[in-house]
């Protein structure tokens, strides 16, 4: 804008001359072209900027070889859940560990272990509700929790992944997979992200002990 106001006379008379009462004209005319073309610009980079800052949040949150979430992606979306949930409201969280997956990897390599994983995930993700959060907590391990659920549905809910996971066949090499639920719900108001899990996990671990390709819920 400066520039054009300063020289407008000077692009005037490049293209043929201009007389002095028709400056002021001038330098209006170059004046609303800038300004045209830098709100034009302007907007452009601003648009193109939110874009890839929103790009990179997304996936500063997400696991990228299931992309689902991560734990960071996790945390902030079980923070929020928890703080909009009403304390008196049941919330489920479901830990799934893969059984024996060193055994898939040992035998078939490490890249059909990762089309395993990608297809377990996949079929986490259509088994879901809208508000449920979905996330990988680990090597083969995933988390889900689902806000306003009972007991009673979460079992239904885990006892339906277990059953399609032990039906399926994964990779090209159609393998039999089964994976292991540690299940708790908390109605506790004071309950954080960290004493959930924990919950969630020994109840895995019982799961494990017992036999493996089961749902196992939490004493407490
Ligand atoms: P279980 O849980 O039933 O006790 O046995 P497991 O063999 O699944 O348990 P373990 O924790 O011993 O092994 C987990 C394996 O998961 C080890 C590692 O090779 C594999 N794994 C972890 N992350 C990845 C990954 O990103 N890709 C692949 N392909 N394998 C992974
Ligand atoms: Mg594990
Ligand atoms: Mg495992």
């Amino acid at each position: 804008t400066i520039i054009s106001t300063y020289y407008s006379e000077y692009f005037i008379d490049l293209s043929g001359g201009v007389h002095i009462q028709e400056k002021s004209t001038s330098r209006g005319f170059w004046l609303t072209i800038t300004i045209g073309f830098s709100m034009f610009f302007g907007r452009f980079f601003l648009q193109k900027y939110i874009r890839l800052t929103d790009q990179l949040k997304e996936e500063s949150l997400q696991d990228p070889l299931t992309k689902l979430y991560n734990r960071r992606g996790l945390n902030l979306n079980f923070e929020q859940k928890l703080i909009t949930i009403s304390p008196y409201s049941p919330l489920s969280l479901i830990l799934i560990d893969i059984d024996y997956f060193k055994k898939i990897n040992d035998k078939y390599g490490h890249d059909i272990g990762d089309i395993c994983l990608i297809e377990v995930a996949d079929i986490l993700k259509n088994t879901l509700r809208k508000n449920d959060i979905i996330a990988r907590f680990g090597g083969e391990e995933f988390i889900i929790v689902l806000p306003r659920t009972s007991k009673k549905e979460a079992v239904t809910i885990a006892e339906n992944i277990r059953y399609t996971i032990d039906q399926g066949r994964f990779s090209s090499f159609e393998l039999p997979l089964t994976i292991t639920l540690g299940m708790t719900v908390t109605v506790e108001k004071n309950d954080t992200i960290l004493k959930i899990i924990k919950r969630a996990d020994k109840a895995l671990y019982k799961g494990k002990d017992k036999g493996r390709n089961r749902v196992e819920l939490s004493e407490d």
